[in-house]
């Protein structure tokens, strides 16, 4: 049984998806401060936490941080009242897979979740696509409309990064964790990724009718047939 770890201080909102889930059939645990979050997730045996930002004592953030440190890697899943860039990019920075903006429909806070259990699983095909391009990740070969792309190992492993996130933002933040291995961010990396981004947006998107790597502002980048 898939087990849900949901941090939440709001009575309400904590038994409402509690409820909610649990009606869809996932194991749900709720913590509403969070110490007992740290330490619940912390014991691990949880596929996704469901993470509130605004909680007495240490907040959201801190408890994400404090968890990825560790090398916890369970999927998180934050709620936030706010809605600023800068607090979506602290969020994406410090760990967390996906957001969601309160209040949010439930068929919303789902289809996150489906999609992030489904990411957690290792890919059943190495055949990746987008529109005409594809990748071979067993392989390691990529082609755009059939012509094979000449990319370095990095931009290849950004490339194919990028293709298991299609659809969704990936912050810089997420590309130095994920692909640089770099967990600690600074602004030297981030030139370097957006050198990277620049080389493998020039090889995949350069000839082709159609762009497949967009820049989104102040954010990060996100991977999608035509403008984001
Ligand atoms: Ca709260």
């Amino acid at each position: 049984m898939t087990r849900i770890l949901v941090v939440e201080d709001e009575a309400k909102v904590a038994r409402a998806l509690r409820d909610g889930l649990g009606a869809e059939g996932y194991d749900v645990v709720l913590a509403a401060a969070g110490e007992d979050g740290l330490s619940l997730a912390g014991s691990g045996g949880f596929d996704l936490v469901v993470l509130d930002l605004m909680l007495p004592g240490r907040d959201g953030i801190e408890i994400l941080s404090e968890l990825r440190r560790s090398g916890d890697l369970t999927p998180v899943l934050i709620l936030t009242a706010r809605d600023t860039v800068s607090d979506r990019v602290g969020g994406l920075d410090a760990g967390a897979d996906d957001y969601l903006v309160k209040p949010f429909a439930f068929a919303e806070l789902l289809a996150r979740i489906r999609a992030l259990l489904r990411r957690g699983r290792p890919e059943s095909s190495p055949r990746l696509a987008l529109a005409d391009l594809e990748v071979d990740a067993a392989g390691r070969t990529a082609t755009r409309a059939g012509r094979t792309l000449a990319l370095t190992a990095l931009e290849f492993t950004l490339l194919e990064f990028l293709l298991r996130h299609q659809g969704q933002v990936v912050s810089r933040g997420m590309i130095a964790r994920d692909v640089w291995n770099e967990p600690a961010r600074g602004t030297p990396l981030n030139n370097v990724i957006d050198v990277h981004i620049m080389r493998l947006r020039r090889k995949v998107d350069q000839e082709a009718d159609v762009r497949l790597i967009h820049t989104v502002r102040g954010v990060g980048f996100v991977m999608r047939e035509g403008e984001p």
